[in-house]
């Protein structure tokens, strides 16, 4: 099942030369189908999304970076997917990370 299923909505504004960071938790993970199977090509995003505050966050689940972008590492499209051409469709970036991590920080805060 996929997460896109859900309430995630991706970007998907023209991409740049700007590699797209992951954290770690995300690490080797598909932008577009979640899957850990041959990483080949490497994410790039879109102008808005590599600006300011947004170029430290991990564009898929929006963890903090670092300010110098230390934990983040380069994300890559899976094989089936460079296949499909997904990778072309745009930038991956998701911008609603759903109710439900909202809901996590909230209680995180408080305890
Ligand atoms: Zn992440
Ligand atoms: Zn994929
Ligand atoms: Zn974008």
């Amino acid at each position: 099942m996929s997460r896109h299923q859900y309430d995630l909505i991706q970007c998907m504004k023209q991409t740049g030369p700007v590699a797209g960071l992951v954290c770690q938790q995300c690490d080797g993970r598909c932008p577009v189908c979640d899957s850990y199977v041959k990483p080949t090509t490497k994410v790039t995003i879109c102008s808005d999304c590599s600006f300011g505050h947004l170029s430290h966050k991990c564009i898929m689940c929006s963890n903090f970076l670092g300010d110098n972008n230390e934990n983040g590492t380069p994300a890559f499209y899976c094989l089936e997917c460079v296949r499909q051409d997904l990778d072309r469709e745009g930038c991956p970036r998701v911008i609603n990370v759903g109710s439900l991590k909202a809901d996590m920080i909230v209680r995180r805060k408080k305890a």
